[in-house]
C-alpha cells in the first residue's frame, strides 16, 4: 500500500462520516414516517414524496422552534 491509497482511504472514510452525520438516524419502522402508511420491512417512506414531505416538516419545525 502507499501514500495514494492511504490518501484514498481517508477520503472515503471522511465521506461516509460525512453522509451519516447528514443523515438523521431513522429507523424503519414498518410505517411510513410521513403518511404511517404500512410499508414493507426496511422501508421508512412509501416514495420519495413522502420523504420529501417528511424532511420539509421536519424543517418547519426546527424554523418554529426558533422563532
Ligand atoms: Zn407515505
Amino acid at each position: 500500500m502507499d501514500e495514494a491509497d492511504l490518501a484514498q482511504q481517508e477520503v472515503e472514510l471522511s465521506l461516509k462520516l460525512s453522509l451519516q452525520r447528514k443523515e438523521p438516524s431513522l429507523a424503519a419502522t414498518g410505517t411510513c414516517y410521513f403518511c404511517s402508511e404500512s410499508l414493507p420491512e426496511g422501508q421508512k417512506f412509501c416514495d420519495s414524496d413522502c420523504e420529501e414531505d417528511y424532511r420539509r416538516l421536519q424543517w418547519q419545525k426546527s424554523q418554529r422552534v426558533r422563532g
